[in-house]
């Protein structure tokens, strides 16, 4: 009796181990359907079982503080680069070496200590209303301060990422009282006290609320593409301007992942992140969601390369949005940007 309650233990723990070795658990900040169909067919080519567990990036993090040791995650998969130096600074990441991943992934849209990688390009643009506006009246960030904008300016909180990081990446670039000086002026060129998400400032500018708004491009390629007719009726009647053409380029965001620190499936999370930048996972992560791929030489989507494609891109290091991020929420709240 003894030796069978052994020897059921051993089985046990062998196929404990089986299933531990053919699984990777995610922590996703990214909506579940943006990214589901590329899991499903990782899992079909790998034989690697994904756990996935969506939620807010801030909530997760948390999560990931809070469990430890004991976190059952193994990959932390969020858009922005702030978010993922945060991650790091927090010491929830680990460092993983990968020829595939570097020879992939351009350096200054990864980590210089291998903790995260970028998996697709974001661009914030400014999207005009095509009535009321020329695009040769456009031309950088930082004409956005011009009193030619006074009250036609929409832009969500300062609460978001997204402005945090262009903002970071003000700092980044012309210190920071150029940056301050900036978003006083944005301030006071707003049409209305921020409020929504990017379509809603598209959809702001579509209704004659603005002249103008700043958002990230792929939210205006899913409107236009979207089931909504008012969404696409939206989309219409707006266009799409990339900032900053004749100088540093068009500010440049990621989404990205790091393999968390405590991580029980490393080597399946590492597949997985090399999995993300291969050709196919790249063309369908830039198509599904109308964002660029990291990688050279991938198509982007007939949306976007309607835009133009390739344009002048900001070359920032990632690292540095995350780095001046606490700066930039600072000079949000000294200029009054809610
Ligand atoms: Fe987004």
């Amino acid at each position: 009796m003894k030796n069978c309650l052994v020897l059921i233990t051993v089985l046990c723990l062998f196929s404990g181990t089986a299933l531990a070795d053919s699984e990777v658990n995610i922590y996703s900040a990214r909506k579940e359907n943006l990214i589901k169909p590329l899991l499903e067919q990782f899992t079909s080519e790998t034989g690697i079982k994904v756990n996935l567990v969506a939620g807010k990036a801030s909530a997760l993090l948390k999560r990931l503080q809070v469990e430890g040791r004991n976190t059952p995650a193994d990959l932390f998969l969020t858009a922005d680069a702030g978010r993922l130096h945060v991650a790091k600074q927090a010491g929830l990441l680990q460092p993983v070496e990968s020829k595939i991943l570097s020879d992939a992934i351009p350096a200054h849209l990864r980590d210089k200590e291998n903790q995260w990688f970028g998996l697709s390009r974001r661009a914030r643009v400014i999207i005009y209303s095509k009535q009321r506006v020329k695009p040769d009246m456009l031309s950088t960030y930082e004409d956005l301060v011009n009193p030619k904008w006074k009250g036609k300016i929409c832009i969500r909180s300062s609460g978001n990422i997204y402005n945090q990081s262009l903002l970071a990446s003000m700092v980044a670039h012309q210190g920071k009282a150029a940056a301050q000086k900036w978003a006083a002026g944005v301030v006071a060129n707003m049409a209305r006290p921020p409020r929504g998400n990017d379509r809603a400032q598209v959809k702001a500018v579509a209704i004659g609320e603005c002249d103008i708004a700043v958002v990230n491009s792929y939210y205006l390629g899913n409107m236009r593409t979207s089931s909504d007719q008012s969404e696409r009726d939206a989309a219409a009647k707006v266009a799409l301007f990339f900032p900053n053409q004749n100088d540093r380029g068009t500010h440049i965001n990621i989404s990205g992942a790091g393999i968390t620190k405590y991580a029980s499936n490393r080597g399946n999370a590492r597949k997985l992140l090399e999995f993300m930048v291969d050709d196919k996972a790249q063309k369908w992560y830039a198509d599904s969601n109308h964002e660029y791929p990291v990688k050279a030489g991938i198509e982007v989507s007939p949306v976007v390369k309607a835009w133009g494609y390739p344009f002048k891109e900001d070359n920032l290091d990632m690292g540095k949005l995350g780095r001046y991020n606490v700066t930039a929420v600072k000079i949000f709240d000294r200029v009054g940007w809610r």
